[in-house]
């Protein structure tokens, strides 16, 4: 049986432990907080402003959370802290996955399901922002 969204992601993706985010809730809660998403959105959109010189109104309050998205591992789904939806992601945050997605290919990858209160706070220090940065007028 083959599916579409079947993209060799049993390779990073069999066995992990998945935490449910619901959303835009758990922005809000990150947004009071100031747990350690809040601070991973917050380093990303003052290098992103520092690097590309622009969005610096949207560091102020609530705002900062445009600068945050995912999508989904299988069905590329986005996820934004502005938009209701309900997410699983990984303990680093790094790979997400949609509601759909995660009842259907949970049992094939056997995840561990747990809340988003059980998430552990990472080391926000050692996150390295990465993102595209297209230079005008290279020499
Ligand atoms: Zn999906």
């Amino acid at each position: 049986m083959t599916d579409w969204r079947l993209n060799g992601q049993e390779e990073y993706l069999t066995g992990k432990t998945l935490y449910r985010i619901v959303l835009p809730d758990y922005w809000q809660e990150a947004y009071t907080t100031k747990n350690s998403f809040f601070q991973k959105i917050k380093k990303y959109a003052e290098t992103y402003v520092r690097e590309l010189k622009r969005g610096h109104e949207y560091l102020e309050g609530e705002k900062i959370g445009l600068f945050w998205h995912e999508h989904c591992e299988f069905c590329w789904d986005k996820a934004m802290s502005d938009t209701e939806g309900t997410f699983y992601c990984t303990e680093d945050m790094y790979y997400w996955v949609c509601q759909e997605c995660f009842d259907d290919f949970k049992n094939d990858f056997n995840w561990t399901e747990k809340t988003a209160e059980e998430l552990p706070e990472t080391d926000v220090s050692k996150y390295e922002p990465v993102f595209i940065v297209t230079k005008k007028n290279e020499e």
